[in-house]
């Protein structure tokens, strides 16, 4: 665990705050007592299970969780299940992972779903986009699959939804972030995954799959999300 030392620092104006009402005759546990207490609010590690095991959303979200919170996968805590997404929004999705996960095993979880909506194809692929072109899921049929669906279509606007579900103490909060952009008309790039090379997200001139992992990351629907997470967790 990383200390902060602007967290060290408040700790002990704390302690010395609330001991100081009562310096005289103090016995020397009480400091202690009040040190450890104030001490335990300020480095107690959170953690909280993300009911993931790819390892490209699990770096994200650590990016942006940062050090007081430990994010540890599904691996991690040894679930080898094919939890069924059987909902058909992307909200029904993620709850469905999260519950499977904080019923099964009681630990804090958050689960995510995305999906690429496309205004031409009224919000298609959506929360079907993994398996757009059929089984087994294929990337690049999905990509091929949208192109040919768009193919003379002057309308090229879609957006990208992440929709968070977390599940702490019992209590549910759903996190949604979004991105704009356009469907191209044909493929650019070779970086990301899924639906990047045929995404231009709104105000770029390049396709998702032409951004660095930074630069996706930070504008990204998935990030956006995991953004309002952490200012939950934090706040
Ligand atoms: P998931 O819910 O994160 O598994 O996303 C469902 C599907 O949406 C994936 O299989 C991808 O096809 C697509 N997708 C999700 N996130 C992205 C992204 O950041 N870029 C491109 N496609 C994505």
């Amino acid at each position: 665990m990383l200390y902060d030392p602007k967290k060290v620092l408040s700790c002990i104006h704390n302690t010395y705050n609330i001991i100081g009402r009562q310096r005289h005759n103090l016995p020397v546990y009480v400091f202690f007592r009040t040190f450890a207490r104030q001490s335990n609010q300020v480095f107690r590690m959170m953690k909280i299970v993300f009911a993931t095991n790819n390892a490209h959303k699990l770096e994200e979200a650590r990016q942006i969780l940062g050090k007081r919170v430990e994010t540890v996968s599904l691996r991690d805590i040894g679930c080898t299940d094919d939890i069924a997404e059987t909902a058909t929004t992307l909200a029904g999705n993620s709850e469905l992972k999260a519950r499977y996960i904080y019923d099964k095993y009681g630990l804090d979880c958050f689960a995510d779903d995305t999906g690429m909506e496309v205004e031409a194809l009224e919000g298609a692929p959506g929360v079907y986009s993994a398996r757009y072109a059929g089984e087994p899921q294929d990337f690049a049929r999905n990509r091929q699959k949208v192109l040919r669906e768009m193919e003379g279509k002057e309308n090229r606007k879609a957006c990208f939804r992440t929709v968070i579900t977390l599940l702490i103490g019992g209590e549910m909060h759903q996190f949604e972030g979004r991105v704009d952009g356009f469907i191209t008309r044909e493929e650019h790039g070779t970086g990301g995954f899924g639906y990047d090379s045929i995404f231009r997200p709104e105000g770029y001139e390049v396709t998702f799959a032409e951004l660095t992992a930074e630069e996706k990351n930070r504008i990204s629907h998935r990030g956006r999300a995991i953004e309002k997470l952490c200012a939950y967790l934090n706040s």
